[in-house]
C-alpha cells in the first residue's frame, strides 16, 4: 500500500535559461530590469515528478511554494498550469540566499505535513545547490539529491542518484527530500484548458515572518563580472603545422 501523502514542491523563479545574462553595469548583479522570467528548469523536472506520482496513486496532492516577490505568482500559476492543485507565495522583496530559504521552507514542511518533498537540485540563477540539503538538515529528513529515479514505497522512497561515474541508489524512510537532477523526466507543457484552469486554483500569500525568519542576507557579493570572452581561432593548412602549433604554442603534446 503506498502512503496516501502530500508532496511539496519548491519552485523558484529565475532569469529564463534562453536570455544572455548582463550584468549591471556597476558590477553589483546581474541586470533583471525587463528580462524574461521562468520557472528554474530544475524546478520543472521536480514539479512533473510530483505530478507523475500523483497520476501513479502515491500522493493525494502537490502543493507548490515559491519565496520571492510579487510576479513569483506567475511561476506559481505555471506550477498550477501543469496540474499541481494549490500554491503558496512567500512573498520577499529582495533576492533570498538558500539558508533563509531552506528555514521558510521548514516552516511550510511543519504547516503542510508532506510526505515528500521534491526540489531542483539547483537554481540556475545562482547555482547554489543547496537549498534542498539545508533543508533536510534543519528537518532532520532523509536526503536523496540528483534524483535520476524516485520510487516510492511504504513508508519509504527508492531514489537512485546520479553521482560521479555512476548511479547510487538510496533508500529514505518518509517524510524525505528529494532534489531533482536533469534525467529525472521530461517536464510536460500546459495545455491551454489547463492554464484556464489553473487561474482559479488557490495561491495563499505568506512572508517570512510567518515562518518567524529573518532573511537579512548573510553573505556580501564583492563583484559579479562577464565570463572572459574566446579569443579568435586560426586555420591551419596541413597536420604537420597542426602538431607543432600544438607543440610549440599551446603546449598540449
Ligand atoms: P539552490 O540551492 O539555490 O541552487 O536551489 C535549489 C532548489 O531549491 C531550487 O531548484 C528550488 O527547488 C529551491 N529553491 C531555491 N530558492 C527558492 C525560492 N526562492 N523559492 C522556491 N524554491 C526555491
Amino acid at each position: 500500500m503506498a502512503p496516501l501523502m502530500k508532496i511539496l514542491v519548491p519552485v523558484k523563479r529565475v532569469v529564463d535559461y534562453n536570455i544572455k545574462i548582463r550584468i549591471k553595469s556597476d558590477g553589483s548583479g546581474v541586470e533583471l530590469a525587463n528580462v524574461k522570467m521562468s520557472m528554474n528548469p530544475f524546478d520543472e523536472i521536480a514539479v512533473e515528478e510530483a505530478l507523475r506520482q500523483k497520476e501513479a496513486g502515491k500522493a493525494t496532492e502537490v502543493v507548490v511554494v515559491s519565496i520571492g516577490p510579487q510576479q513569483a505568482t506567475e511561476t506559481l500559476r505555471t506550477a498550477l498550469a501543469m496540474g499541481a492543485d494549490r500554491g503558496i507565495l512567500v512573498k520577499t522583496d529582495g533576492p533570498v540566499e538558500p539558508l533563509a530559504v531552506a528555514k521558510i521552507l521548514k516552516g511550510v514542511v511543519a504547516e503542510e505535513g508532506p510526505g515528500l518533498v521534491i526540489l531542483g537540485k539547483q537554481a540556475i540563477d545562482d547555482d547554489s545547490n543547496q537549498t534542498g540539503q539545508m533543508l533536510a538538515a534543519l528537518t532532520g529528513a532523509g536526503q536523496g539529491t540528483f534524483a535520476s529515479k524516485v520510487v516510492v514505497g511504504d513508508g519509504s522512497v527508492e531514489v537512485t542518484r546520479e553521482v560521479d561515474g555512476g548511479l547510487q541508489t538510496v533508500r529514505l524512510k518518509l517524510p524525505a527530500i528529494v532534489t531533482a537532477d536533469l534525467r529525472l523526466n521530461e517536464p510536460r507543457y500546459a495545455s491551454l484548458p489547463n492554464i484556464m484552469k489553473a487561474k482559479k486554483k488557490p495561491i495563499a500569500e505568506k512572508t517570512p515572518a510567518d515562518y518567524g525568519v529573518d532573511v537579512a542576507p548573510r553573505l556580501k557579493v564583492l563583484k559579479t563580472t562577464e565570463p572572459g570572452g574566446r579569443k579568435a581561432g586560426v586555420k591551419v593548412k596541413s597536420v604537420s603545422e597542426l602538431v607543432q602549433k600544438l607543440h610549440d604554442e599551446a603546449g598540449v603534446i
